[in-house]
């Protein structure tokens, strides 16, 4: 059984947004393309507490881009984005949102980040993807959103460590890129672990 997974299309990682991934919106309609080709179409939410350890603002004389020390893990800190329940944290209208069957909420905790839809930084706790996906008896993924060099990453190297058959859908995906080149880093990083990255006219035939 295979499953789309589609990873914090959120209006903050929009063009516009408080922390937009380059060219975020492309990926909305490959990710409506998509959706009605898979049977089980989950997504995840960056989901965070107001007071949320990974946002500069939080973090006296701190600006977005310093690499701090959160309870243990090197964090680098972001601006302001997806906090619970506020507009930024919403899907875009754009996104046929009403065909994903369920959302997997990560960042609630404010003193680790997640970047992963599937663990915590510290694979401390598991936001429940995992397990819902083996339930229905998923064994293969198909992964897209953003950003390419954060969130998409970490998901698909969950993915693949908790031996689901993993698919980049890359035309699905955009980045933050910090450095120019991280998306391309991220991607390949992704294929050496195992991943096979594809377009999604190769998901859809
Ligand atoms: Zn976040």
């Amino acid at each position: 059984m295979k499953a789309l997974v589609l990873i914090d299309i959120q209006i903050d990682f929009l063009p516009g947004g408080a922390l937009e991934a380059q060219n975020g919106n492309e990926v909305v309609p490959v990710a409506n393309k998509l959706m009605g080709h898979f049977d089980i179409v989950v997504a995840t939410k960056d989901w965070h507490p107001a007071n949320h350890g990974s946002f500069a603002a939080n973090h006296p004389w701190r600006k977005p881009g310093q690499i701090i020390d959160l309870n243990g893990l090197d964090q680098i800190l972001w601006p302001i984005h997806c906090v619970q329940n506020t507009f930024g944290s919403e899907f875009p209208d754009t996104l046929q949102s009403d065909k994903i069957q369920q959302i997997f909420y990560k960042g609630t905790d404010p003193g680790i980040d997640s970047y992963s839809g599937f663990h915590d930084n510290g694979q401390r706790r598991s936001t429940g993807l995992a397990e819902f996906l083996r339930e229905k008896g998923v064994d293969e993924v198909f992964i897209a959103g953003l950003a390419t060099d954060y969130c998409v990453k970490f998901s698909v190297l969950d993915a693949l460590k908790e031996g689901f058959k993993t698919n980049v859908v890359v035309d699905g995906c955009r980045g933050v890129n910090l450095a120019p080149e991280d998306s391309e880093k991220a991607l390949a990083e992704m294929r050496e672990k195992g991943a096979r990255l594809l377009e999604s006219s190769e998901v859809i035939h």
